[in-house]
């Protein structure tokens, strides 16, 4: 696995981990892991305190920035090379007549593939490596003493910005109780300055108990990279929702500080979905070391603002593991746009530029992904799509060209399939209101 990059999305979540795993993984374009941690609650002032705490105090850099007339830019639709490479895998094997058979090697060869695709999978996820390194121009923005204090600081003051958006939009006080107390007080959130395009991912999971075996499913721990900021530096850039991109070096703190906004506010989302099943904790599960506990609880989030991208999976099963997964990813996609949209008064226009750019790159491989979907549920109903990469990765290893340890890496994102359906099918913003109608009570 040392070879594994991690997909170029955010993160998160859950289930998969239960089900199957070993992996420790994560999210961000992959999975994520929850654990937790044991910290008193602290009375009132102390949590106001907490909430209110920043290590550095930053004016916050939100206002002013609304405008209907930004400049144009087409969208870049972003290849995702473990789709294709999937679809493609998937064509050879209906013609073949695969039977599904999970335990046995697949019937084809890497030889059979389009050569020229194999490779160009793999040299496009090695210049992705490229474009996701941190030039040596910016790294004081992202590295620095200084800049790590203020990405910690925009870290902090944007979870408190999730937080006024939950109340805003009447999100019950129980549940924004829920995770300044237990789910994620304030220190549990971290800025880890390294410039690493195969960083760890950013993400939200269990906390560590003290013993360090154990885990606190119920409490979360944040853990945030340049390498996620900066890939949303790019979206940004390219939405021109901030104007035309500049070498100004306030032009680029307020790009900066937007992209871990944009990042922080998906993980926030997995804050929420893990405080909703808390509050709904029936009292033998609300104690530490207890997996699962969406499944535990009288009530979550899965599906409350749609269902109409879940997959079969196979079996039920690994159909309710993998659609939390992916209920819970398209959810955090579609509140972390339109929190954007509310912190920093975004326009219509600027709204709009911001969703083409940030979700509706992803257009081209959401129709691979259906393809995928369609193949599997129609082809090999008792399949697990989940499963796909443990067949793939050794004949990814087979290839003879340059960097076959590449295109075994592809093949073995599709580790996090669930969460890939959700992030290609992130929540529209007609559906918001149903999650924000089941949050209110
Ligand atoms: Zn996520």
């Amino acid at each position: 696995m040392e070879n594994e990059k991690k997909s170029k999305f955010p993160c998160l979540v859950v289930a998969i981990l239960l089900i199957f795993c070993s992996i420790s993984c994560i999210v961000g374009l992959g999975f994520l892991l929850f654990a937790d941690y044991d910290l008193p609650l602290g009375d009132g002032d102390n949590k106001d305190k907490n909430d209110t705490g920043s290590s550095t105090n930053i004016e916050s850099n939100t206002e002013g920035y609304s405008s209907d007339n930004i400049p144009a830019n087409d969208v870049e639709q972003i290849t995702i090379p473990e789709l294709d490479f999937a679809l493609d895998a998937l064509k050879l094997l209906k013609d073949r007549n695969w039977n599904g058979d999970k335990d046995e090697s697949l019937p084809i060869s890497i030889s059979d593939f389009n050569q020229n695709k194999l490779q160009n999978y793999i040299d496009y996820d090695i210049a992705g490596d490229e474009k996701l390194t941190i030039p040596a121009q910016d790294e004081d923005l992202y590295l620095s003493s200084q800049a790590e204090a203020e990405l910690q600081s925009v870290l902090e003051q944007s979870r408190q910005e999730f937080l006024d958006y939950l109340s805003e939009k009447g999100v019950a006080q129980k549940y924004i109780d829920e995770i300044k107390e237990q789910t994620l007080p304030i220190e549990r959130i971290t800025y880890h300055a390294e410039n690493n395009p195969n960083s760890d991912w950013s993400r939200t999971e269990a906390l560590l108990l003290e013993e360090e075996i154990t885990k606190d499913y119920r409490k979360l721990v944040m853990h945030i990279y340049p390498v996620d900021i900066y890939n949303r530096v790019r979206i940004l850039n390219n939405s021109r929702i901030f104007g035309n991109p500049s070498e100004d070096i306030e032009y680029k703190k307020t790009v900066r500080d937007a992209a871990l906004r944009l990042l922080t506010y998906h993980e926030m989302t997995h804050v929420l979905q893990q405080a909703y099943i808390n509050v709904h904790l029936p009292s033998e599960y609300d104690k530490p070391s207890i997996k699962s506990l969406w499944d535990k609880a009288d009530k979550n989030l899965v599906g409350v603002h749609s269902t109409e991208f879940f997959w079969d999976w196979g079996n039920e099963v690994y159909a309710a593991s993998n659609n939390h997964t992916a209920s819970d990813e398209s959810q955090a996609e579609g509140v972390a746009w339109e929190v954007m949209v509310d912190t920093y008064s975004l326009s219509d226009t600027q709204g709009q530029a911001l969703w083409d750019h940030y979700l509706g790159r992803l257009y081209n491989e959401m129709q691979n992904l259906e393809e995928i979907r369609r193949i599997f549920e129609s082809e090999f109903p008792d399949y697990n799509p989940d499963e796909f990469y443990t067949q793939l990765k050794p004949l990814a290893a087979e290839y003879s060209g340059v960097g076959s340890r590449t295109l075994e890496g592809i093949a073995g994102r599709l580790i996090a399939l669930p969460a890939y359906v959700g992030y290609l099918n992130p929540m529209q913003p007609e559906d918001a209101e149903g999650l924000w109608n089941t949050l209110k009570s």
